[in-house]
This record gives structure tokens, C-alpha cells and sequence, in this order.
């Protein structure tokens, strides 16, 4: 006979199997219609590969900047449909993966990074204003929230280090109320939540506004250069160009030599069908912040503009191989944990079920933040790495390229952080076998009150890790 554990499973795996597989984000009405892809033989002045955040950024701020300028936008699929389009909407202001990292890894220039996320989050919500992104932008910032003893001191000294406001239970609860919480902070600036389908779309059009051709279903397929510039070949065609930014994120780089830094991680999340008013009343939530606990496992969730709660992330995981398939998209197990999760978390929301299941591909590096650089003398810029916080930090990394492609030296361009490389992974199977410890490691170490063992404080003595 089944336990009651057990039939628990079962049932909540019903309850998320009912939901659509699908990004909630993605699914929808306003879904632009497909650009045509490019055939034949195009020259530009810079091409751009990717049409994430990443590319889309790197494209306007291109034809901003330089208005005469011709950009050409080649994009293998549909704009926004990766991880641009299915991602947890934070946008935050961190370019180094949240505070902590960054005072670590970067200390000297730790101020002038956090100076310059703030301007990249203003600039986004400017931009936001300016083209009319429809992409419900609010600046409601994030709670920390721990829910195990160990984690509270942490984040009272984090809380303390960032100058953000520490919230004992009582404070956290009053803000969104959930009986596994022992304390919080608030950081109530540095984050916007957003509509990141929206927002990719609404960059694609401010784009061809002013005047950058967009091709979709335009896989490169190889980049080779001369002394005139850069040629990608495409599935159709040819692209020529005098100079290339590539923000293929995840996927593997046209430029080989970057692969051994990247390993894609999937990261999943589910939405919930809308809370009724007495639901949502229930879990209070009136400023409707991004909410993330504190395990080396973490969970995000934030409302949707339609009072959805979208609950994502716990399992972080990696297939042999450094494989990228459709098919990972799904994974039961984790979505049946997420919800096991998420009514442990709330248990007044008992009954309610959920619109959407999906995952998405992490672009993870061993610094959890971009790394940048150049290829074929100078001619083409990357920006990869961002390791599940690139939501705000792509644009950033956009202007990064195009500094390092202008061949001026810039207080980007002379960032130690953009001067600089993460390790890179081992081949097969060492990185397979060294991600499955890793995780193992982290998942002992949320258990034994954050205890890191002898594997992890090695990784950290030189710098290496694994996150989302
Ligand atoms: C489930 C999930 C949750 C996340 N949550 C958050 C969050 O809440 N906050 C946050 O800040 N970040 C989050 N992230 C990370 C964030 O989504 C990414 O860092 C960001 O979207 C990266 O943008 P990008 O343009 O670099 O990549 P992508 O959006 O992946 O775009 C890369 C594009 O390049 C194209 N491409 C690749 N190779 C080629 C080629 N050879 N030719 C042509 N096109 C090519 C791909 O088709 C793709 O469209 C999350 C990610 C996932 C998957």
C-alpha cells in the first residue's frame, strides 16, 4: 500500500501534469508574428547573433549610438523564445550574480559594479518609458526570506553589509506571510519584475524602429573573418560584416574556444492559475516583491500582473554532454518537488492549481557572472556566463561588446571584471561527474545547517562553483 507521503506525490504530480507545458510568458495572444529569415547574401556594418536580451540590447544601443550605422539581427529561432522568454522576470540590478559574489571576486571595483548596476537598471526602466515597453515594469525590489535557523544570522550581516532593511519574523510575515519564514530583508530598489517576453518583444520593435533588420529562423551555422570583417554563414545565406557581437548565451559558441566555459544548466518553474482576492489576502503581499529564500537550493517566486504567483528554480540541472535538448524542457520529477515546495510555503493556497510547467536552459559559468571578451583580432565581441541573473545584466554585457568592438579603451573595457575569466569546466565526464558531487555537496550543506564540506570549501578556495 502506498505511504501517505507517497500518495501526496502522486496527486500533486497530477496537479502539475494538468498544467500547460508551456512558458506562461511566452503563451500569449501578443506573441509578435515571425520575421522572415534572411536568404541570400547581406553586408552590414555590425551583426548581431541572438536575439535574447543579449542581442537585442547590443542592437539598439548599436543604432543608438550610431544611427548611420546598418545592424543586422540574425536570430536561430524566435526572438525572446530562450531563456529571454522564460526566465523569472527579476530584473536586478546586480551584474555580479547578487552582492556577495561580487564583493568577493571583485573587491577593488566591487563600489564602482554596484554604481554601475544601479545606472543599468535606471537605464532599462528609462528605456522602458521611452520606447513604451509594454512589459509590466515595477520596481518593487526583492525579499531575502530565511526559513532555516542557520540562514538568519546571514542574513541580518547581509542585510547589514548591503544597508538593505533586516526583518525579524513577525516584519517578514507582515510583508508576505508564510509560516516557514524566520526572518528577511528587503531590498527594495535594485529589482524590477517584468514581463520578459514582453520586454524581448518590445525590444525587437524599438529596434526595427530605428532601423535594425531582424531575421528569425537564421541559425549561424559558422563564422570565419578577413581583414575586411566577419562572415557568418546562415542556413539561406551569407551574412557580411565589419564587425559581430555574438549573445548566444547557452548554446554553443560559434567561437569554440569559449565552450569549455559553459555548461547549461535547467532550471524550471511553474505558474499558478490567478489568486482570488481572498487568496491573495491570505498571503498578504501588498508590495508585491520578488521573493527568493536563502538555501544554497533556492527558490524564487513573484506575482504576475494578473495575481498568477510564478514559483521557479530548487533543481538546478545538467545533462551529460553539455546537451541542449527540447525535450528537457519538461521534467516531472522537479515540477512535482516545486509544488511538494510550494505548499509547504503556502499552505493556505491548499487546492489551488497551476496554468504552466516549463524550463529553459542557465548559461552557467564557475564565477556565476559574465565573463567578455573579443575573438578573430578584435572583430567579434562575446559576453556569456551570466548564470541565471541576466535579465538586467545583458544589457550591461551589450554595452560591453560594443566598447570592447569600438577598440577604445572605456571604464568598461578596463573593469578587472571584464578583464578577467572564470575557470572553465573540465571535458566529459569529469564536468558530469564534478556537477553531480557539486550538487550533492550543496544539498548535504542546506541540511547540515549550510556545514560545507571538504569538495565545496576546495571549490571555493579556487574560486570555482556551480549555481543558477
Ligand atoms: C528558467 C529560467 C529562469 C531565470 N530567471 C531569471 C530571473 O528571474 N532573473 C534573471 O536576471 N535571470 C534569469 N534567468 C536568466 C536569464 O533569462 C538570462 O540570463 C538571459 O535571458 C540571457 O539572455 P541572452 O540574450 O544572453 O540569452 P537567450 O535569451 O538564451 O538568447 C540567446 C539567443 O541566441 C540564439 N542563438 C544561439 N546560437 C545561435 C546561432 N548560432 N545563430 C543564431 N542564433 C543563435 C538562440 O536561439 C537564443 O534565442 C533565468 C533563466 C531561466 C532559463
Amino acid at each position: 500500500m502506498a505511504s501517505s507521503e507517497d500518495a501526496r506525490r502522486e496527486e500533486l504530480t497530477r496537479l502539475v501534469m494538468a498544467a500547460k507545458p508551456a512558458s506562461f510568458w511566452l503563451d500569449s495572444p501578443d506573441a509578435p508574428a515571425v520575421r522572415a529569415p534572411l536568404r541570400g547574401e547581406v553586408a552590414c556594418d555590425l551583426a548581431v547573433v541572438g536575439g535574447g536580451f543579449g542581442g537585442l540590447w547590443a542592437a539598439l544601443l548599436a543604432k543608438e549610438a550610431n544611427p548611420g550605422r546598418s545592424v543586422v539581427l540574425i536570430e536561430g529561432s524566435g526572438i525572446g523564445w530562450a531563456a529571454s522568454g522564460r526566465n523569472g522576470g527579476f530584473c536586478d540590478a546586480s551584474l555580479t550574480h547578487g552582492a556577495a559574489n561580487g564583493r568577493e571576486r571583485f573587491p577593488a571595483e566591487f563600489e564602482t559594479l554596484e554604481r554601475l548596476g544601479t545606472e543599468n537598471l535606471d537605464a532599462i526602466e528609462a528605456a522602458t518609458g521611452h520606447y513604451g515597453f509594454d512589459c509590466e515594469f515595477e520596481r518593487a525590489g526583492t525579499l531575502a526570506v530565511a526559513t532555516e535557523d542557520y540562514q538568519v544570522a546571514g542574513l541580518r550581516e547581509a542585510a547589514a553589509a548591503d544597508g538593505v532593511k533586516f526583518l525579524d519574523a513577525a516584519a517578514v510575515r507582515a510583508e508576505v506571510d508564510s509560516p516557514t519564514y524566520l526572518a528577511g530583508s528587503w531590498d527594495a530598489g535594485n529589482t524590477a519584475m517584468v514581463h520578459p517576453a514582453r520586454l524581448a518583444w518590445g525590444l525587437a520593435a524599438a529596434c526595427e524602429r530605428i532601423g535594425v533588420r531582424i531575421a528569425e529562423r537564421t541559425p549561424a551555422t559558422g563564422l570565419a573573418s578577413d581583414a575586411d570583417g566577419v562572415t557568418l554563414r546562415t542556413r539561406h545565406g551569407m551574412l557580411r560584416a565589419r564587425r559581430a557581437v555574438l549573445a548566444t548565451n547557452a548554446f554553443p559558441s560559434l567561437v569554440k574556444r569559449l565552450r569549455p566555459y559553459i555548461v547549461p544548466v535547467y532550471d524550471y518553474v511553474l505558474v499558478t492559475e490567478p489568486l482570488t482576492a481572498a487568496q491573495l489576502a491570505s498571503v498578504g503581499w501588498r508590495n508585491r516583491q520578488g521573493v527568493a529564500d536563502s538555501g544554497n537550493q533556492f527558490h524564487y517566486y513573484r506575482l504576475t500582473a494578473d495575481n498568477r504567483i510564478l514559483w521557479g528554480g530548487y533543481d538546478a540541472i545538467y545533462y551529460f554532454g553539455r546537451v541542449m535538448r527540447s525535450s528537457y524542457d519538461q521534467r516531472p520529477e522537479t515540477f512535482t518537488r516545486l509544488a511538494e515546495h510550494f505548499f509547504t510555503t503556502f499552505p493556505q493556497l491548499e487546492g489551488i492549481g497551476f496554468s504552466h510547467r516549463w524550463g529553459g536552459a542557465i548559461d552557467t559559468c564557475s564565477r556565476f557572472c559574465a565573463f567578455y571578451g573579443t575573438a578573430h583580432r578584435g572583430r567579434v565581441a562575446y559576453a556569456l556566463g551570466y548564470t541565471g541573473l541576466g535579465v538586467g545584466a545583458t544589457r550591461f554585457g551589450a554595452r560591453v561588446m560594443l566598447d570592447l568592438l569600438s577598440g577604445e579603451r572605456t571604464e568598461l573595457t578596463e573593469l578587472e571584471m571584464v578583464r578577467s575569466k572564470p575557470l572553465p569546466f573540465p571535458p566529459e565526464p569529469f564536468a558530469y561527474l564534478g556537477v553531480q558531487a557539486t550538487r550533492w555537496s550543496l544539498d548535504q550543506a542546506d541540511r547540515r545547517s549550510g556545514r560545507r564540506n571538504l569538495l565545496l570549501r576546495g571549490l571555493d578556495a579556487i574560486g570555482m562553483g556551480y549555481d543558477s
